[in-house]
Order: C-alpha cells, then sequence, then structure tokens
C-alpha cells in the first residue's frame, strides 16, 4: 500500500486541466481547415480531385464538409497554391450536419442542449457506446477519456453497459447492415428523453466506406443525432470538448 501511496505522490495529478486551462495538442494534430480562397487558383480543383470522401467542393470558394473528411492531408499536398492548411484547433465538435462545412470562415461550433434537456442532464450523463462497424480508432478515443488523463466522470459522464441505464448513445462506424438492427434496438432501449452523439467521419457520414452497399452511410439517416464530432479518428480532446458545449460546460 506505501509502494502505491509513494508511487502516486511521485506522479502527481495526471488530469488535464481541460476546459479551466487550454488542452496539450500535438503539433502533428490536424484540427479545423485554414482556406484561403483569396491564393486559391481559379478553377484548379487539384484539392477537390485528390479528395477519397469527395469531401470538398470549390463552387464560390473552397468548402470542406468536416463530417466526410478523415484529415488525410491529400488536398494540402495537392494544393499548388498552398491555399490550404490544417491548424492543430481540436474544436470541431457541431449541433447541426450542415454546420460541419468548413469554410474560410470556419465552422459553427455545437452549441449547448436547450435548458430543460440541459437541467436533465448537465450534471449526469450516462451513454451507451455502439460500435456499428467502426475500425476501432473512434473507440480507443472515447475509451481513452474514462481514464484518469481526461477523467470524464469528473463531468458527471458515464459510458455505462446497458442502454436502460443510459440517457442516450455514442454512435461509432458507419452503421453497417449487419449492425442496423442492433443499433435501433439499444436506441429504443434507452428511455427517453434521450440523446445521440456521432463520432467520427464513418458515424457522421460514412466516411470512407461511402455508398458502400453493406452500410448506411453514418448514423444521421436513420437517427435523430444531436452532436456530430468530426475526425477520423477525432481526437479525445475533440471529443472531451464536445460533449462539454453539449452540457453546456465550454
Ligand atoms: S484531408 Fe479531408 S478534405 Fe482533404 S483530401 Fe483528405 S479527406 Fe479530403
Amino acid at each position: 500500500m506505501l509502494n502505491i501511496l509513494s508511487a502516486r505522490f511521485q506522479q502527481g495529478f495526471r488530469t488535464i486541466k481541460y476546459p479551466d486551462a487550454p488542452p496539450t495538442i500535438p503539433d502533428r494534430l490536424r484540427g479545423l481547415p485554414v482556406i484561403r480562397n483569396g491564393i486559391c487558383k481559379n478553377g484548379c480543383e487539384e484539392c477537390k480531385n485528390s479528395c477519397p470522401t469527395a469531401a470538398i467542393t470549390c463552387h464560390e470558394g473552397i468548402k470542406i464538409d468536416l463530417g466526410r473528411c478523415i484529415f488525410c492531408n491529400s488536398c494540402v499536398e495537392a494544393c499548388p497554391t498552398e491555399a490550404l492548411r490544417f491548424s492543430n484547433d481540436h474544436r470541431l465538435s457541431v449541433s447541426n450536419r450542415a454546420d460541419a462545412i468548413a469554410d474560410s470562415k470556419g465552422i459553427k461550433l455545437a452549441a449547448q442542449l436547450e435548458e430543460k434537456m440541459r437541467l436533465l442532464f448537465g450534471r449526469s450523463l450516462n451513454f451507451r457506446q455502439v460500435s456499428a462497424g467502426g475500425c476501432n480508432g473512434c473507440e480507443v478515443d472515447i475509451n481513452v477519456l474514462t481514464t484518469v488523463v481526461f477523467d470524464l466522470s469528473r463531468f458527471g459522464i458515464k459510458i455505462v453497459a446497458s442502454p436502460r441505464h443510459a440517457d442516450g448513445i455514442i454512435i461509432t462506424g458507419p452503421v453497417t447492415e449487419n449492425m442496423k438492427l442492433a443499433l435501433m434496438k439499444t436506441y429504443e432501449a434507452v428511455p427517453s428523453p434521450k440523446l445521440v452523439i456521432a463520432v467520427g467521419a464513418c458515424a457522421i457520414s460514412g466516411g470512407i466506406f461511402r455508398d458502400h452497399p453493406e452500410q448506411h452511410n453514418g448514423a444521421s439517416d436513420i437517427l435523430p443525432v444531436d452532436l456530430f464530432i468530426p475526425g477520423c479518428p477525432p481526437h479525445p480532446v475533440t471529443i472531451l470538448d464536445g460533449l462539454l458545449r453539449l452540457i453546456g460546460k465550454i
């Protein structure tokens, strides 16, 4: 017991201070894109043609659908004038699907729940996580939020085993045909009112699997989604940021 205590004292406090202090974000994190239409070569469309998920449109300025984007950087490498780059701004969560379309002004970040729902879930929010055909990338970054470094439970947010004990579901993966029924049954088993969070490009739009016949292009076509967290996978701080915005802690 003494060894454990001395190890704890040596390690010190491990939980990040976010949101009371800015998070430590690795420089290599690809976050909110920076779009400079002023130096974009008109009609070039190299970025659009290089995109594996058709996330880019070039009509009236470059727009990137972060709900489709897998942050692969191909567009940045393809652009002859460096009109595109990714900042390491981790704040990417949005409340509406259309708000995930980034342009030169950025995106409209997620808003907090309306009063009634915030009074219900603002201090205690339990989620059932459903991996609807995910590759485990997003699942791992959700799971890490429950560790001592991020300590999700300090905000009253928990991942629970049963949908009966949950206030909502966190969906990852493009919603494969095999998982659709299980997802719908899990959603129906959660007592109302309930929340739905779509984490990652796959759960938002199908991501790299979009339009494949064995999946459903993510959750937003089959369930009412309250929060979209782009990324492939999103950084844990991006997920945490989105959840805290939802309950009005940011
Ligand atoms: S980083 Fe996103 S927008 Fe750019 S090519 Fe990759 S998927 Fe497309």
